[in-house]
């Protein structure tokens, strides 16, 4: 019998899509999108960058109004948190912290993940950045004009500090491995990516972790492991992201950093997951990937809508993608490129600022990086996907 009621929980990306993805696939029964923020579902990309630099308004991110979301049939309770997710034979019930409960047929998760904090550090002005509470506090923060430490040289902190130089800020960004983004990317394109910070005027300080934020009642200081003491009004802390997992645990999914799910995104009867809570398992790396980009989330959204519309699909093999706007360079990923992976220059060099780089293992393309290379990363992607020989994907790059 088809599905009468679905509940979505999470309206962000991935469950709006979902929801838009039930319509445009002919659903006609009805869609509940359940989301804990005070707002419609919005775009969080650009937080970290149009919005951090001051040339877009917070709302200009919002992907539909209320309105819009009426006119195709999808109810959006916001402010609402699921609490607990109860399964029975033929569906089951999420529970909300305001005491409501909602029967589904299909319950489709998608909420997320949070910034990672580290409660000792918590103190006024350190921040992170997941939400469009988080960027307007920063944004006024900004206005300030704050000596800005910016703790982890992944993509959150790569990112605020390029809006912060783009403001003008005096920046410090510290990353305990050798080079920023290098457990992605490895230490060869890490320092290339320090390279681009320092010459757009960050301290990039590598190789040392943090001892400890000083202050009281606000930030006054960072001390490094080393005895360094970085003199701080603002601190970021960009230490990467934790699965939205435990207001489902008691529901009989196999949670493992991430809801674990097939290749499908079925985490159980009539039970999916999509976007940055999903670890789905992926033909093409033969594992369980949890994966927390924007196309991935999507493509995700799209797939498990086309199940749940009764379309017949296979397993889901799109290659991650992702891209990062830092110091007006697009950098851009595809694959599970690796430290663990050999890196080849395929063209250009990481000293000219455009290059693309090819992470091979056991001979075939696994990833690939491009710095300005929107081209060329179109055809990488087709090459991870189909686990091209590394010399050969190396000579076409070239050719
Ligand atoms: P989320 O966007 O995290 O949404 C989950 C939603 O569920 C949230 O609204 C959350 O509040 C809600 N929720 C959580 N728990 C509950 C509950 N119990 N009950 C109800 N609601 C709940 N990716 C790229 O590829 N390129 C980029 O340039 C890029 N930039 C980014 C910049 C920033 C600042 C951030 C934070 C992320 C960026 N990303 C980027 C990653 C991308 O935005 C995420 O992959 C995407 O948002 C994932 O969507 P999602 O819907 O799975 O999860
Ligand atoms: P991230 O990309 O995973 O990077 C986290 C960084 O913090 C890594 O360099 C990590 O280093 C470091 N780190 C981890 N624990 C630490 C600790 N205790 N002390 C100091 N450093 C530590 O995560 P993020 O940059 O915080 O981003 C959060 C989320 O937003 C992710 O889902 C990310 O994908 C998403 N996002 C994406 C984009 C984009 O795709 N352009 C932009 C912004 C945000 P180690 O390698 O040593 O662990």
């Amino acid at each position: 019998m088809a599905p009468r009621r679905i509940v979505i929980v999470g309206a962000s990306l991935a469950g709006l899509r979902v929801a838009e993805g039930l319509r445009s696939h002919g659903y006609l029964g009805e869609v509940v999108l359940i989301g804990d923020e005070d707002h419609p579902p919005y775009d969080r990309p650009p937080l970290s960058k149009q919005v951090l630099s001051g040339t877009w308004e917070p709302s200009r991110t919002y992907f539909r109004t209320p309105d819009e979301l009426a006119a195709r049939g999808i109810v959006h309770r916001r402010r609402t948190r699921a609490t607990s997710l109860d399964r029975d034979v033929s569906g089951g019930v999420v529970r909300c912290a305001d005491g409501t409960e909602e029967r589904f047929d299909h319950v489709v998760v998608a909420t997320g993940a949070r910034a990672r904090r580290v409660g000792a550090w918590e103190l006024p002005g350190v921040q992170t950045l997941r939400t469009i509470e988080d960027v307007r506090s920063l944004t006024e923060a900004f206005a300030r004009r704050p000596r800005l430490t910016v703790v982890g040289g992944g993509f959150i902190g790569a990112e605020v500090a390029s809006a912060a130089r783009h403001r003008g800020l005096d920046v410090t960004l510290v990353e305990a491995l050798p080079a920023p983004l290098s457990r992605v990317l490895g230490t060869e394109v890490g320092m290339a990516c320090a390279g681009l910070y320092r010459r757009n005027g960050v301290r990039v300080l590598t190789g040392v972790a943090i001892e400890g934020v000083q202050g009281g009642p606000g930030v006054e200081s960072v001390d490094l492991t080393d005895g360094t003491r970085i003199d701080s009004d603002l601190v970021v802390v960009g230490i990467g992201a934790v699965p939205n997992t435990e207001w489902a645990d008691g529901g009989g999914l196999r949670l493992d950093g991430g809801i674990v799910c097939d290749a499908s995104g079925g985490a159980g009867a009539r039970v999916w997951a999509v976007g940055d809570v999903a670890r789905w398992y992926h033909p093409v790396f033969d594992a369980h990937i949890r994966v927390e980009h924007w196309t991935h989330a999507t493509e995700q959204a799209h797939h498990v809508a086309r199940a749940i519309a009764g379309q017949a699909v296979g397993p889901m093999t799109a290659i991650p993608y992702a891209w990062s706007d830092q110091f007006g360079v697009k950098i851009q990923i595809v694959g599970r490129p690796s430290p663990d992976a050999t890196f080849v220059l395929a063209s250009g060099t990481p000293e000219q600022g455009r290059f693309v780089g090819l992470y091979a293992a056991a001979g075939r393309v696994v990833g690939g990086v491009g710095f300005d290379q929107p081209r060329a990363i179109a055809r990488v992607r087709r090459m991870v996907a189909g686990a091209a020989e590394v010399g050969a994907a190396v000579q076409a790059l070239a050719g």
